[in-house]
């Protein structure tokens, strides 16, 4: 008798999602799995938030597949050999999935394609997790684009985002294996992807529903109200003004194509130009994700090679410390390394200015910010955190000029200018009027550090390194 094995990945969810759909219409008996891989060969192990996030979406998962009849299998071991020795053990004839992008991920599945063709088995693979694929955005001359700008126009210029596939209501019940009993699935909590030891989850708790309802209901609270005024409202860190959904698109527990959908149905006519933002956001994953496609190495490589030439400091220990731990003395960048430490996400304007504080006024290389946030970003994304890091260090594609450095006290008076998104994060400061919130030096709060570099020297320090690069 025939068999469907879907393998899910970073596409924890029912709706529109293509490989189990084909397998709710194929009908027959189905096995769905999620292979905890941290063995292959390059494939990046998650970090300590992605892991708790990872833990509760599938325990999502595994709700609602039951709930449509179906359930999830968990393994553990290097994907490729689990997914053939699955396959086998269930006598699968078909074997769906989702396509993935990262370089490791790509050999695993290729060698699956290869491995299935030997053995009699159909092995097909769907696009759900980017609306445009990378090879599908090719400039005049055929190569990849560089430049953000004209690789969305061609984006926006090629065919409409198709429209997102309902969840199935019911699913094929499962497969058995030898001797007519279910394949043994491995028990979740047996992973060790929640933190003991300390438990320092509950601030991300508080924070996110992770999971595909979640997801739906971040998206519905940001089509009420932020859409409508996205433009501003996306740099007021002290305010609700995106849409959080970065940790649920990173684990594919919503589709961009979902995403994309709703804004098409919430702005039937001419969208307003706050949407036009938010879609070019949704385009900046896009782009990210092509540039891990064609440089595999994008997080540990400079995409500019003549940066390997640069002369990046080892920061103390003590510096490196006092940038994790939000004790910089620069309350912008505090609060958001506050923020990330507690609930595992920090707003983007307030990413930038870490980021450049780091690279920029402590010279640190980039590498070390990235794996920073790799560890404790629930939206650590394999993609969009070293392109992210790189264009802020200036190293990488369509980069920020390594010139142009974020100066903290200057952005927090423009974009928390009453001090709300500082003062909730550090409440050393809390007692501070609204003009020393942003330069407590001059008021010496009790418990909050000294800065721990002057901003002038230290951007004139950067700006003469940068020259030295430029100089050859
Ligand atoms: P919204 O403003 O609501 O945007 C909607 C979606 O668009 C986001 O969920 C995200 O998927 C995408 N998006 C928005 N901005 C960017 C961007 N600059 N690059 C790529 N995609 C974007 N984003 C991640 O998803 N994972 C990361 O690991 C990550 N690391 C970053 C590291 C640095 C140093 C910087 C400066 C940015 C990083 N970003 C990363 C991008 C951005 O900060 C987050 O995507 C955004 O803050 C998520 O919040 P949101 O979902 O409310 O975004």
């Amino acid at each position: 008798m025939s068999s469907t094995l879907v393998w899910l990945r970073d596409d924890l969810r029912l709706d529109d999602n293509p490989a189990l759909a084909e397998a709710a219409a194929a009908g027959s008996p189905l096995t769905v799995v999620y292979v905890l891989d941290e063995e292959s060969p390059g494939v990046r192990p998650l970090g300590g938030a992605a892991r708790w996030w990872l833990h509760h979406s599938l325990e999502a998962l595994a709700a609602d597949l039951t709930a449509a009849g179906s359930r999830l299998l968990l393994r553990r071991g290097p994907a490729g050999q689990v997914i053939r020795e699955l396959a086998e053990e269930t006598g699968a004839d078909r074997l769906l999935w989702n396509r993935r992008y990262g370089g490791p991920e790509r050999t695993i599945d290729a060698g699956l394609k290869e491995w299935a063709g030997g053995h009699g088995i159909s092995a097909e693979s769907f696009q759900a997790s980017l609306m445009f694929e990378p090879w599908t955005v090719r400039t005049g001359s055929g190569g990849p684009y560089k430049v953000f700008t004209p690789f969305w126009r061609a984006c926006l210029d090629a065919a409409e985002p198709r429209q997102p596939l309902e969840a199935p209501d019911r699913l094929p019940g499962p497969a058995k294996a030898g001797g007519g009993k279910l394949p043994a699935s491995e028990v979740l909590a047996g992973w060790g992807l929640l933190p003991r030891r300390p438990d320092w989850s509950a601030g991300l708790a508080e924070e996110w529903t992770p999971g595909e309802a979640g997801a739906h209901a971040r998206l519905e609270d940001f089509l009420d109200g932020p859409v409508s005024d996205y433009g501003t409202g996306r740099n007021i860190p002290g305010e609700e003004g995106t849409s959080r959904l970065s940790p649920h698109l990173r684990f594919g527990e919503i589709s961009p194509f979902r995403v994309w959908q709703a804004l098409r149905e919430r702005f039937p006519h001419r969208a307003p130009a706050d949407v036009g933002i938010f879609r070019s956001e949704l385009g900046w994953r896009e782009f990210c994700w092509q540039l891990l496609y064609e440089n595999p190495e994008l997080a540990t490589r400079n995409y500019r090679p003549e940066f390997d030439r640069f002369g990046w400091r080892t920061p103390s220990d003590d510096e490196l410390q006092a940038w994790h731990q939000g004790r910089t003395g620069y309350p912008l960048v505090d609060a958001g390394m506050r923020q990330l430490w507690q609930t595992g996400w920090m707003h983007n304007r307030v990413r930038m200015a870490a980021a450049s504080f780091l690279v920029k006024n402590l010279l640190a290389d980039w590498r070390s910010g990235e794996a920073w946030f790799w560890d404790t970003l629930v939206d650590a994304d394999a993609a969009s955190n070293p392109a992210n890091w790189q264009w802020v260090a200036g190293s990488g594609a369509d980069a920020s000029p390594y010139f142009r450095i974020f100066n903290p006290v200057t952005q927090s008076k423009k974009f928390d200018p009453a001090g709300r998104y500082l003062r909730r994060f550090i409440p050393e400061l809390a007692g501070l009027e609204d003009k020393a919130v942003h330069e407590p030096w001059k008021a010496a709060p009790e418990g909050y550090p000294e800065p721990l570099v002057g901003l002038p020297e230290s951007r004139a320090r950067a700006l003469e390194t940068y020259q030295r690069l430029k100089d050859g």
